[in-house]
């Protein structure tokens, strides 16, 4: 079995290809960085227009599937931004039909949680899914995946972008806070927000430019910021484990990218005798091969949608979807 996927939720078009046993047959993307300041969702969605069609015919040749090969088309239903998942729904929406292949629905979070689960071999860890705009740490319990703690105000990444941007930086701030990171000396206090399972963002923003103000280094700041929210994310990640009496941990989404977040969550998950695994950039930003790879689960499982049930959801919650497959 081959699916296409089409991602569109937020920055990011892509269409991905993969085969059976998840073999990464494509992936073809292309991100909408915006000239200034951060995503507007119309604009991006107009990027998404553009590039998709040309995006689908990359991703075939570099499969080297015929459209006949593919049997079905799989797309990101939501959480994302409304304009943008419409975008990539059309696009799914006329491949299928054009194709005569089913078209399956599939929930962004969970394709995170469900590349990385494959990738990394173990049977079911749970996930710390840290992108632009969601930050949820989630694990399996009786037919879906739920949310066991969260982000109460931005995703990470939106945190880091704002911050970077604000400091005179561009989109995307993720990466150049970790350059300018490796650079920093001095760790700058920093308002450390838990309130249980759940993480806050946003008083760190006003803190961190509230140093910048009194003179403190961008370095330093980035330096902080890095260890103060990725301490955050560690903590909650570790409390979920000692709750499920677990020991297995995947990471996924843009920031999971991010060398010291790895580091981080690597040295506690061992400290406690588990595993982490954190799959390939590439497959840890957005991209269609996990939501192909999703779909083809969900196919498998017996989940297709006609074009009339297939609207996006933009707030689509992970705890909101049944996984079929995953049962038994
Ligand atoms: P996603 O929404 O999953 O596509 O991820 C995009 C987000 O990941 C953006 O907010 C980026 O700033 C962030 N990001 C990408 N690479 C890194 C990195 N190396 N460290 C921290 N954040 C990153
Ligand atoms: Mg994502």
């Amino acid at each position: 079995m081959v699916l296409l996927g089409v991602e569109s939720t937020a920055h990011t078009a892509s269409v991905g290809v993969v085969g059976e046993s998840a073999e990464i047959l494509a992936i073809a993307s292309d991100m909408y960085r915006p000239p200034s300041g951060g995503i507007h969702p119309r604009e991006a969605a107009n990027h998404h227009v553009e590039v998709l069609p040309g995006l689908v015919a990359q991703a075939l040749e570099q499969a080297h599937v015929r459209p006949s090969e593919i049997e079905g088309v799989a797309f990101a239903q939501g959480p994302g931004l409304g304009p943008c998942l419409r975008a990539g729904a059309t696009v799914a929406r006329t491949l299928s039909m054009l194709w005569e292949k089913p078209l399956v629905p599939v929930n962004h979070c969970v394709a995170h949680v469900e590349i990385a689960r494959v990738l990394s071999g173990l049977d079911d860890p749970m996930l710390l899914y840290a992108s632009g705009g969601n930050t949820q740490v989630i694990a399996y319990a009786s037919g879906r995946y739920r949310v066991l703690g969260e982000t109460l105000d931005v995703g990470i990444g939106n945190f880091l972008d704002k911050l970077w941007i604000a400091l005179g930086g561009t989109f995307p701030g993720g990466p150049a806070i970790e350059a300018a990171a490796k650079e920093g000396r001095e760790l700058l206090p920093l308002p450390y927000t838990v309130h249980g399972m759940d993480v806050a963002f946003s008083g760190m923003l006003t803190a961190a430019l509230a140093l910048r103000s009194k003179g403190a280094s961008r370095e330093d700041i980035a330096y902080s910021v890095e260890a103060t929210a990725y301490s955050m994310l560690t903590e909650i990640t570790e409390r979920a484990l000692a709750h499920r009496h677990a020991e297995a941990v995947v990471l996924g989404g843009g920031v999971a990218c991010n060398e010291r977040l790895r580091s981080m969550v690597r040295s506690m998950v061992e400290a406690r005798g588990g595993s982490s695994f954190a799959p390939p950039r590439a497959l840890c930003v957005d991209n269609g091969a996990m939501i192909a790879w999703t779909g083809l689960l969900a196919l498998r499982a017996g989940t297709t949608s006609s074009v009339e049930e297939s609207i996006v959801q933009p707030r689509q919650r992970t705890d909101l979807v049944e996984t079929p497959w995953r049962r038994g």
